[in-house]
This record gives structure tokens, C-alpha cells and sequence, in this order.
């Protein structure tokens, strides 16, 4: 078995490719001296030991260009644990609105700590267009008050 893709860098192969990088073989040159290699391995095998920028002294100064990806920061708006003084609806059988019985009308508005068994949900019949009661659907909107007046004549040009 002579598999092209499993090339051994031991520490040794490592060390001898730096130095002969170094001296100044060519990788190819080098890829014949380690054996077992490609002259791509070798190039690749530089490249990511950052030794790639050998050539003059004087050109050594390159510009070390920061390749790392910037992640934006996402920013759910997660209404921060919800605390309800209304007491929640009881349904019929005397459980409250759960994931499991809660439907289009019903309040969707949360209830204690998703991952507890008490999780429930409001269960009040909801404000028309809202997800939530007439009580949830004001403390939903209340953080943002951008749009307390739509232009509804505004359209994109
Ligand atoms: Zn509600």
C-alpha cells in the first residue's frame, strides 16, 4: 500500500524539511531529500508551518494579512425570561397551556423555565394578529417603540 494522501510528519521529517527550507532547497529538491513526498506536500507542509516567505531579507517585511474570519455577533432579541403576574389560563382538564396542547388560539407567551416540567404557556385566547393575549401582546411590544406610527403610504422607490 503506497497511499499518496497519508504522509507521515513526524518531528524529525518536520525539522529536516524547516532546515533544508531553510538552506535554501527547493521543495522539490526537498520532497527527493525526505522521500516519501510530494514536491506539493513539501509546499503545502511549508506553507503551513509559515515558513513560505524565505526568498531576500529585505523583502521579508511582507504584511501579515490576518485571514481570520470576523464572526458577527448575533444578537437574538430573546425577551430576557419573561415573569407574568397574570395568573395563566387553565385549561379544561387542569393543566395549562403546554407545548403539547398549545394552538393557534391561545397566548404563546411563555411561561417559567423552558426546561423545567412546569413550562407552560399563557393559554388566554389571543389579541387578533398577535400571538399573544391583550396583557402579552402590550409587554411583547414594549421594549421596542420605534414603530409607534407606521407610514403606510411608504413604499421602497
Ligand atoms: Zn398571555
Amino acid at each position: 500500500m503506497n497511499a499518496m494522501s497519508s504522509i507521515n510528519w513526524s518531528d524529525d521529517r518536520v525539522e529536516q524539511l524547516k532546515s533544508l527550507w531553510t538552506e535554501g532547497l527547493s521543495a522539490s529538491q526537498i520532497a527527493r531529500a525526505l522521500g516519501g513526498v510530494t514536491r506539493n506536500a513539501v509546499i503545502g507542509k511549508v506553507h503551513r508551518l509559515g515558513l513560505a516567505g524565505r526568498a531576500s531579507p529585505s523583502r521579508a517585511e511582507r504584511p501579515r494579512v490576518s485571514m481570520s474570519p470576523k464572526v458577527p455577533s448575533i444578537r437574538t432579541h430573546q425577551p430576557p425570561a419573561p415573569v407574568v403576574e397574570e395568573d395563566p389560563l387553565t385549561l379544561a382538564d387542569g393543566n395549562f397551556a403546554t407545548v403539547l396542547t398549545i394552538s393557534d388560539r391561545m397566548c404563546r407567551w411563555p411561561i417559567g423555565d423552558p426546561s423545567a416540567s412546569e413550562f407552560h404557556f399563557c393559554g388566554r385566547s389571543p389579541k387578533s394578529g398577535s400571538p399573544y393575549c391583550e396583557a402579552h401582546a402590550r409587554k411583547a411590544y414594549q421594549p421596542q417603540q420605534q414603530h409607534r406610527h407606521k407610514d403606510k403610504g411608504r413604499m421602497a422607490s
